[in-house]
């Protein structure tokens, strides 16, 4: 009953399906104690008709004083030990599964995440996961548990009188085959609140990240249009889904109770025809109500349990994913970065082709080429951010797809465009370079960096909080923050996207100086759009869409009459000419 498949299908980990099972074993024996309450009851009307109809003494208090004691001492034992196992072990759960599921998306390729909706994954994170700590803790141990006791008191109903047995519990497995068939349905119902739910999730992150735009166009009144559109529709998938299985839920229970009605009924002949006495009756009475409770309960939740199971399958879908896993220890010969015939696709769409060029130690090498030829994909797959499909790729003869994403990466810096800048101070914004950085060495980054500049005339210095992804610098202060947690990381290799895109001209000069520095002696790759890096680099591979077009240092290129370069550079220098 609780096997891997169970595991999957509520997205259980090893420690989750033990506490099932517990919580289930405690849920069975909650149950037959309840039943036991049921029999003391039964018990002491039996004596009392006795008295009223044979005359009989009347019985002694203290025995059923003793036994209500028992009764209730267990009971109370029991429930704890239920609660336990259900409640109390489920927030343990709940965190052992964000945990790993944390993990998992830190060993995911960061193709995984351009394809994947990020609100989706928040929510899968934090509302799948709460959909089924509920299910965990309400649902499983208490429908299982209550399955395994009613088969339990079934038995013991058949073997006593079988035709009451009958009349009694018809009704529960007509209830449940209903409320199966009717399992479709509210999965596919599920499915599309689902995805009502993520489109308004999405409608609010969008025009929030769009705000300034959306004001500037005057086009505040149309967005909001859309988004109460969205809101109204996913009101309305979740009352038509609240409808539907509200009403299968119902029948079934309306079902259970007709159990009742047919016990009376088979009891009253019975009775007529003498084979039972009016107390048997009772008997089964008192049981039918005591059965039908923990159902009622359960199949409250059923709904519940049914949509959790495409929470469970969210789940699946991310720890199914394959992940970018490689070997512990990386130890090249040297930092050389060689590409051997790569090619490669973010989607269907093959972005390079075959594409071989050595970057060496010690040297500048600069790609250059027209917009959307593959520059920045190169720089990306030579720190294995997306894995490759054809080809290899190895620093120092090392094959890159075969090292642990995250060792492999503590021998790069990179200093891109689009620097992620955190809620925090400047010098904690910097010390992101290098782990366990002391305040000397995060300032001494930051002065060469330049960033003295901007940071010792904000209010707190380096100890400014930023905002949100930076929203209180500009473009250039970014990118100076980014370029000081490089020289702080000091790595072998560094990773250059058009750094010195967004500083003035001073600042530009002084960066260049600590850039010098940070290059000394490293394998740089540089995505160069200006001609001054360009000139300065040991070597130009010159792509053209997605192939290495032509290669060689910048005055053999410069040589060449034909060649890309030499064109563009001529074009670079005209331009810049005009604008002087
Ligand atoms: P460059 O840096 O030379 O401008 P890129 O490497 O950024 O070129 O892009 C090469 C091609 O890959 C372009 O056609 C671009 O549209 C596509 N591309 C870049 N990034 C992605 C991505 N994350 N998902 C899908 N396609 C992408």
């Amino acid at each position: 009953m609780f096997g891997k498949e169970f595991q999957r299908k509520y997205a259980l980990t090893d420690q989750g399906i033990r506490n099932t099972k517990k919580g289930t074993f405690w849920t069975v024996i909650v149950n037959l104690i309840v039943m036991g309450g049921m029999g003391i009851l039964y018990l002491l009307m039996e004596k009392y008709m006795a008295v009223l109809t044979n005359g009989e003494g009347l019985p002694k208090a203290g025995t059923f004083i003793l036994l209500v004691l028992v009764f209730v001492i267990l009971s109370i034992v029991t429930h704890l030990q239920q609660y336990k196992a259900t409640y109390g072990l489920v927030y343990s759960e709940v965190k052992s599964v964000r945990i790993s599921l944390a993990e998992q998306l830190r060993k995911l390729p960061l193709g995984y995440f351009g394809k994947r909706d990020l609100a989706d994954l928040t929510e899968t994170i934090m509302g799948d996961v709460n959909r089924l700590e509920h299910v965990w803790s309400h649902c499983l141990s208490y429908l299982y548990g209550s399955y395994i006791s009613t088969v339990i008191i079934a038995i013991v109903m058949l073997v006593y009188n079988w035709r009451m047995a009958v009349a009694c519990l018809w009704g529960v497995p007509v209830a449940f085959a209903l409320l199966f068939g009717s399992r479709k349905l509210a999965k596919k119902q599920s499915e599309i609140t689902k995805a009502a739910g993520i489109q308004v999730a999405d409608g609010i992150q969008e025009t929030l990240e769009n705000i300034r735009e959306i004001r500037a166009t005057n086009q505040e009144e149309r967005f909001l249009q859309t988004l109460n559109d969205k809101i109204d529709y996913h009101e309305k998938t979740m009352r038509q889904g609240e409808l539907s299985t509200g009403i299968f839920v119902n029948a079934a229970s309306v079902i259970m109770r007709l159990g009742v009605a047919t016990t009376i009924l088979t009891g009253t002949n019975l009775i007529l025809s003498g084979q039972i006495d009016f107390m048997q009756l009772f008997m089964f009475l008192l049981a039918i109500t005591r059965i039908y409770a923990p159902f009622d309960q359960a199949l409250a939740l059923i709904a519940e349990m049914f949509m959790s199971q495409i929470s469970a399958s969210r789940l699946n879908e991310i720890y199914d994913a394959k992940t970018a896993e490689g070997a512990d220890s990386f130890s090249p010969t040297n930092h050389d970065i060689t590409f051997e015939n790569v090619g490669f696709a973010y989607d269907n769409e093959q972005v390079l082709r075959g594409v071989s060029f050595t970057a060496r130690e010690g040297e500048v090498t600069a790609l250059v080429g027209p917009s959307g030829s593959g520059k920045s994909t190169c720089a990306r797959l030579a720190a294995r951010l997306w894995d490759i499909s054809e080809g290899t790729i190895k620093v120092g003869g090392v094959d890159i797809s075969k090292v642990d994403p995250e060792v492999l990466l503590s021998d790069y810096s990179m200093v891109f465009q689009d620097v992620v800048l955190f809620d925090d101070t400047v010098m904690e914004n910097i010390r992101l370079g290098k782990h366990g950085a002391t305040d000397e060495e995060v300032l001494a980054a930051a002065a060469a960096a330049n960033c003295d500049e901007f940071a010792l005339k904000l209010s707190q210095g380096y100890a400014t909080p930023i905002g949100e992804n930076g929203t209180r610098l500009s473009g250039g202060e970014r990118q100076r923050i980014s370029i000081a947690r490089a020289l702080l990381k000091n790595a072998p290799i560094v990773l250059l996207d058009e750094a010195t895109a967004s500083l003035d001209v001073e600042n530009e000069t002084k960066v260049q100086d600590a850039l010098s520095r940070l290059l000394a002696g490293k394998t740089v790759l540089v995505i160069a759009h200006r001609m001054r890096t360009v000139e300065a680099a040991d070597k130009i591979v010159v792509l053209d869409n997605g192939k290495v077009a032509e290669e060689g240092t910048p005055a053999e290129l410069n040589a060449r009459k034909d060649s890309i370069f030499r064109r563009m550079s001529e074009l670079q220098n005209a331009s810049a000419g005009w604008s002087v």
